[in-house]
């Protein structure tokens, strides 16, 4: 994450950051009010407050996602704020289709039951909660009135809500409607479906945006990939359905003793298929691992050859069981950035898995499967 990322709160143990592009936004408001000449302050301040009544709704949104998903026992990692909305990136996708359902349909609820408290401020202070989107676009002297500012929020809460309905997979409409679709097909033709659908309204956003407004271009563009990207994840995953580690586990291991130097695993590396090494302590026990990048980094950063591997290994090692799930496995794998991980029973090392294995066992099995049978 870069450093002018900026964590603004912690809820309920879910971390939440402002994308560093938010910065350029607010950018755009000071550069774009200057033109208004005497009225730009009040202008400025106008925008921003109401940026900051977005940017909190927005929140608010993304915090009705992560805590039904915590109630339905799916962790939340963390929530950002991008200008064009936040994403809450939920650990996992959830099995069952009514708990999808729940969760897509919470942030957008959350914008509905905005408009409704400020509809209630506005009719407890004595004024009528009116539909007029127009003070949005403020060009009177000095600062509005707490009515347009709740009134303007209201609208914006509105559109927000509305628009993330749309069945756009993966906005909350379109899992909504791979949730329903679900129900009655098999997981990853519902998310086919959804998809192809959510990619033919990323191309209308697109094509809206370039004769409207530039900023649905980059969100066409955003759904697009993200739909793709969803897509293939759950082609993985059904591909990994009923499988555990045990199955693409990778037994003979490439491993060198922590107290061998640099040298030996560049020549190794050379002399072998091996990209990443198991390295073990005196007793033959593991202690670390070494990808050729760190490899590579270690002679960057000026190491000499001679360095033992205990200087240069990654010490951190993950030891899972031959039971886990496979696609769980392959997700950690793509999470936390190690070659492969220690599959272990007990204290008794099996052996490792890594990607490559994973997709050379699906390869596998895929072709077996439409082999004619003899
Ligand atoms: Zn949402």
């Amino acid at each position: 994450m870069s450093r002018f990322t900026l964590r603004i709160a912690t809820v309920a143990g879910i971390p939440i950051y402002l994308h560093w592009s938010f910065w350029l936004l607010i950018l755009w408001v000071l550069i774009s009010s200057f033109s208004f000449g005497a009225n730009a302050v009040s202008l400025i301040l106008w925008r921003l407050s109401l940026m900051g009544g977005l940017v909190v709704s927005v929140i608010l949104h993304e915090l009705g996602h992560a805590l039904t998903a915590k109630a339905l026992g799916i962790p939340t990692r963390d929530i950002t704020m991008y200008p064009f909305g936040g994403v809450a990136s939920v650990s996992r996708i959830p099995d069952k289709p009514l708990q999808e359902l729940a969760i897509a349909l919470a942030g957008p609820l959350v914008n509905f039951l905005l408009i409704g408290v400020f509809s209630v401020v506005l009719i407890l202070a004595g004024e009528s909660p009116e539909w007029a989107p127009d003070v949005l676009i403020y060009e009177g002297e000095g600062m509005p009135s707490l009515k347009a500012w709740l009134i303007s929020l209201s609208f914006l809460n509105g559109i927000l809500a509305i628009f993330n309905l749309l069945p756009a997979f993966p906005m909350d409409g379109g899992r909504v409607l791979r949730a329903l679709l679900a129900v009655k097909l098999p997981y990853i033709q519902a998310t086919r479906i959804a998809a192809l659908i959510g990619q033919g309204f990323a191309v209308i956003f697109i094509l809206i945006g370039i004769y409207q407004n530039p900023f649905l271009i980059l969100i066409g563009f955003f759904v697009f990939v993200a739909a793709a990207q969803e897509r293939e994840h759950t082609e993985q995953r059904t591909a990994m359905q009923g499988l555990t580690v045990a199955h693409a586990l990778l037994r003979e291991v490439p491993t060198l003793y922590a107290t061998q130097a640099l040298d030996d695993a560049i020549r190794s590396l050379l002399n072998s298929q091996a990209r990443s090494f198991l390295i073990i302590d005196p007793l033959g026990l593991p202690a670390g691992s070494l990808s050729r990048e760190q490899i590579i980094e270690a002679l960057n950063e000026g190491r000499s050859r001679q360095s033992p591997l205990a200087q240069v290994m990654d010490t951190e090692l993950l030891i899972v069981p031959p039971t886990m799930p496979l696609h769980e496995a392959f997700q950690m794998l793509n999470e936390k950035h190690k070659p492969f991980l220690v599959v272990a029973e007990g204290s008794k090392v099996l052996g490792i898995i890594d990607a490559e294995n994973i997709a050379e066992y699906l390869l596998i099995r895929q072709a077996e499967g439409m082999a004619p049978r003899l």
